[in-house]
């Protein structure tokens, strides 16, 4: 190893010797001359040494201080040479460390915050690493107070404590849902993903929680759909088949009850068809494109109360029901006037359909602020309060008894519903039971009628 001497050293040697020859040759007073002069050589030299360091200490500071700009001296004497590398070495790892530090920072806060996940990553203990705000709330634990001690004593859940014994013991990937005990409503799906060590044992785990309250009630809306829809075609198929056959068998040689038989078979087979239509066009109400798709224009009051008459006239009149209008004839609506015809013609088959014979059904236009409510009121047996929140449902029958028997599909008013979404409205009812009942669907208003 190359070493450097220190020049006090040097000095301090030298000088040494110099007053001593001087000493012994010319006697005290010029070896004090040489002392002197030496003395001041090893004060300037002194000086500059410590300047020296002063320069390193204040850059090493400044590195410390994480100043990306802090450089240690370039030149530098002998003596503090080592001193400067061994410096610049440790500034230099620092500065790599510290790098290391702020971009895993950035990831675990990326990994924290930008996910739409909770995420919960754990030891091989399952103690808590780190954990975000959302699966914070989800499981009701602080993120912070959690770190570094057991899921299980942070937030108590069996079923999220079942996933993760599963997915440990297997050394796998598991998910289930589970419903937060502190969250009631909540559906979390929860997937553990453990990662195994270089020995095949559990190193640690990832537990991601996704939200899929909505997307489970979805799934179970869309079985339910499925099983309502097979159960309302099946009756009137099962119909149509059995009266067929029997016709099939007994023959056609009693004509009045052939005809009897072959009422029964168009009934259904009109229900079917009913049905399929109501179908179609929910599907095609449900659907987002149907916003774009349809044309809009000025419908003036009283020509829906003409097609009301027109269409509906002859069964209200049949059960002497009265259809009459109140309101302003020339307000006008914007909406697609099949669509409007549609909801309005549910409504008012439904007055009918529900009310007793000779009663009266009232057709109502008024204007509210921007929009058209349309009242259509009745005289009939009301609809107690409990069934009001899911009357608007698919399938949803207030009388299950009763309703079949006279004929409706139960997809009148869900139709209803988003025929008034399509259009930006809003449906809505008020009911006494042995009175009647008011449903009342609102529409924009048309300003400036091109009336159709
Ligand atoms: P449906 O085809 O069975 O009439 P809807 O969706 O039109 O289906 O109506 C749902 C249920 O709401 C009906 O089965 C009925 O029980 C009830 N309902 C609808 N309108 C009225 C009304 N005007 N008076 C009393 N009950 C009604």
């Amino acid at each position: 190893m190359k070493r450097s001497f220190d020049s006090n050293l040097l000095v301090s040697v030298a000088g040494a010797i110099a007053v001593s020859v001087a000493w012994a040759v010319v006697g005290p007073s010029l070896a004090a001359g040489i002392g002197l002069v030496l003395a001041l050589i090893l004060f300037a030299n002194t000086l500059a040494h410590s300047n020296g360091l002063e320069r390193i200490t204040t850059a090493l500071h400044r590195v410390a201080d994480g100043d990306p700009n802090a450089s240690l001296p370039l030149r530098s004497r002998p003596s503090t040479k080592r001193l400067i590398t061994a410096a610049a070495h440790l500034a230099g790892a620092l500065r790599a460390s510290r790098d290391a530090l702020t971009s895993e920072r950035l990831r675990r806060r990326i990994l924290e915050e930008a996910l739409k996940e909770g995420l919960v990553i754990l030891d091989a203990q399952q103690h808590v690493l780190v954990a975000n705000e959302l699966a914070g709330r989800m499981l009701g634990l602080q993120p912070e107070d959690s770190r570094g001690k057991l899921l299980q004593q942070c937030t108590r859940c069996p079923e999220l404590n079942l996933l993760l014994e599963s997915a440990f013991t297997t050394n796998g990937r598991h998910q289930a849902d589970f419903e937060p005990p502190g969250s009631p409503g909540l559906i979390v799906e929860g997937v553990v993903a453990c990662v195994a060590d270089e020995n095949h044992c559990v190193a640690g785990a990832l537990l991601l929680l996704s939200d899929v309250t909505a997307a489970r009630s979805l799934d179970r809306m869309r079985s339910d759909f499925a099983a309502n829809v097979s159960h309302e075609l099946r009756t009137p198929i099962t119909n149509i088949r059995g009266y067929v056959e029997t016709l099939l068998q007994v023959g056609l040689d009693d004509p009045a009850t052939a005809r009897k038989f072959l009422d029964i078979v168009h009934r259904n087979a009109s229900r079917l068809g009913a049905l399929v239509e109501d179908l179609l066009l929910l599907s095609f109400v449900e659907s987002p494109v149907s916003r774009e798709r349809i044309q809009i224009a000025a419908i003036p009051a009283q020509r829906l109360f003409d097609w009301i008459k027109t269409e509906l006239g002859p069964a209200a009149e049949a059960r002497g029901i009265r259809l009459s209008f109140c309101g302003d004839p020339t307000l006008c609506v914007h909406a697609n006037p099949l669509l409007a015809e549609q909801a309005i013609g549910n409504l008012v088959s439904n007055a009918i359909r529900y009310a007793p014979d000779g009663t009266l059904v009232e057709f109502g236009c008024t204007r509210h602020g921007n929009s058209v409510a349309i009242a259509i009121r009745d005289e009939g047996p009301g609809i107690p309060e409990r069934h009001v929140p899911r009357l608007f449902e698919r399938f949803y029958r207030v009388e299950t008894s009763r309703t079949p028997e006279l004929g409706g599909t139960g997809l009148g008013l869900a139709i209803v519903k988003h025929i008034a979404m399509v259009h930006g409205g809003s449906i809505e009812v008020q009911s006494v039971v042995g009175s009647g009942s008011t449903f009342t669907l609102r529409l924009p208003v048309a300003e400036q009628p091109n009336a159709v």
